[in-house]
């Protein structure tokens, strides 16, 4: 494998495909995730599917094709989704009267029918997810990070104030800060966007953003208040107490399986995946070593072993039906896929009651392979488990803060984005970003919803910034 400080973009092309998680799909841009992949998706998808039924949220299905009209009706994101869309102009062997877009989100569509739902104030919130794929024609695509066809969910809300559909944009915000870091182990930044980084067609947009291990910035998950754009366009309308009508506000939030790019990004090391337990597909591996008898022996008791942990509630896997390779193999192939925890049973093990224990990155107080009493595993490796998930979300944070510095002059500012974040003040205008951005291929990441409050001039132009803050500043994915 091509190490990451060779060339990080090769690494992480190769490390997808070696791994299993994903094959490259027929057309450009779209990737097929194959079972160890979606698995990792599908643990993801049911913690946060939790999260937002338990938030009152109701998960419905709208229909991929959109009426080209549609887009059209709100100008701003008509024109940010133009260049992204595929649009459908045959079907059953005929012309369509109209074209058909493949939705590349779907506040068009929903917001068509929440007018259509939505009569009085008693209607209101209206609280809707889905679960779908939808599509961007992107020019640069990347497995999982920027893929043509991708999975998500997107919240749609409709509300009777700014106030509460602000609730709501934050919870939603909140909401994903805390499954990156609680799943993925990935300690996000939330903050605003600025004007020049909003979603098209919202008033305000919020994102969660991590460092990936060089020092680049992912957006992970965004949030967005719609004021009452889209309410306007689509006439989403309720009756207030007094009967006079009003327009809702509408918020949409998404988070899609880019997430799966992030885990291997901030995680992964030279070896291959580095997957945090509460997303990995498997989170133990048993490998019984040996030959013939001594091997059918370590075997039986690998299997024993493994269903004591499976009736613990962990994803175990026991490797044992692979005689053919070397236990040095397999433990490589286990290591490049990620798995959090490996046990080694050898057949002098077996005799003593103990196998080896062995983590996929040593801890920092350097607990890397140990001998353990297989008796007493099955309980203890709950706790083994929760320790390295706390280790790397203490690694990517340290990592993060190593390479995060406030910056005050431009000579400096090209430097630290070259390998990290940069924390520095902006004019806020549009040019000034665009001007960053063709000199270091830095953007904006966000204004840290926590960073402290500070005066101070733009980095670039020297104009003051009305943030009252710094900002993030990095080369983004
Ligand atoms: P948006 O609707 O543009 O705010 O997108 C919501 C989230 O989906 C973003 O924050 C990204 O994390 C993710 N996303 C956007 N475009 C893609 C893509 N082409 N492939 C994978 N994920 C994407």
């Amino acid at each position: 494998m091509t190490p990451q400080s060779e060339d990080f973009s090769a690494w992480y092309n190769e490390v997808v495909v070696k791994a299993q998680l994903v094959d490259r799909g027929p057309v450009r841009g779209t990737m097929v995730i194959r079972p160890y992949g979606y698995r990792i998706w599908e643990l993801l998808q049911a913690d946060l599917d939790r999260r937002i039924k338990e938030a009152g949220h109701d998960n419905a299905c709208f229909p991929m094709f959109i009426p080209e009209s549609y887009l059209r009706r709100e100008a701003e994101h008509v024109e940010g989704f133009s260049p992204e869309l595929a649009v459908v102009t045959v079907a059953g062997g005929k012309e369509l009267e109209e074209p058909l877009v493949v939705r590349p989100t779907s506040e068009t569509v929903i917001g068509e029918y929440m007018a259509k739902w939505i009569d009085s104030h008693r209607d209101l919130p209206l609280l809707l997810n889905q679960w779908a794929n939808v599509v961007r024609w992107e020019l640069r695509p990347r497995m999982f990070l920027r893929t043509t066809e991708f999975l998500w969910q997107e919240g749609h809300t409709a509300h009777i104030d700014e106030a509460d559909a602000m609730r709501e944009t934050e919870w939603a915000l909140d909401t994903y800060a805390a499954v990156a870091r609680e799943l993925a182990a990935m300690p996000v930044v939330p903050g605003e966007k600025t004007a020049g980084e909003r979603f098209a067609g919202a008033v305000r947009t919020y994102t969660i953003e991590g460092m990936m291990r060089d020092g680049r910035a992912l957006q992970a998950g965004t949030s967005h208040y719609l004021g009452t754009n889209f309410a306007k366009a689509f006439n989403i309308q309720y009756q207030d107490e007094e009967g006079a009508l009003q327009y809702a506000h509408t918020t949409s939030w998404g988070m899609s399986t880019r997430m799966i790019g992030g885990v291997i990004m901030t995680h992964g090391d030279d070896k291959g995946l580095v997957l945090p337990p509460r997303l990995a597909p498997y989170q133990v591996v048993i490998v019984p070593i040996g030959r013939k008898e001594q091997g059918e022996a370590t075997a039986a008791e690998a299997r024993r072993l493994g269903a004591a942990i499976k009736s613990m509630g962990i994803r175990v896997h026991v490797d044992d039906n692979r005689p053919q390779l070397s236990p040095g193999f397999k433990f490589n192939d286990w290591e490049m896929r990620g798995v959090p925890i490996r046990i080694e049973i050898g057949p002098r093990d077996l005799a003593d009651g103990v196998g080896t224990l062995a983590r996929r990155l040593p801890t920092a107080e350097g607990q890397g392979k140990e001998t353990i009493p297989l008796a007493r595993l099955p309980e203890e490796l709950p706790q083994i488990l929760a320790d390295f998930q706390a280790f790397l979300l203490a690694r990517a944070e340290a990592f993060r803060n190593e390479h995060t510095r406030a910056v005050d002059s431009w000579d400096d500012f090209g430097a630290q984005v070259s390998g990290g974040w940069a924390l520095a003040f902006h004019c806020g205008r549009t040019e000034c970003e665009d001007d960053i951005k063709a000199d270091t291929a830095a953007t904006p990441r966000c204004i840290p919803a926590d960073g402290p409050a500070e005066q101070g001039d733009c980095v670039k132009c020297g104009r003051p910034s009305p943030y009252g803050k710094r900002l993030i500043f990095g080369k983004a994915y």
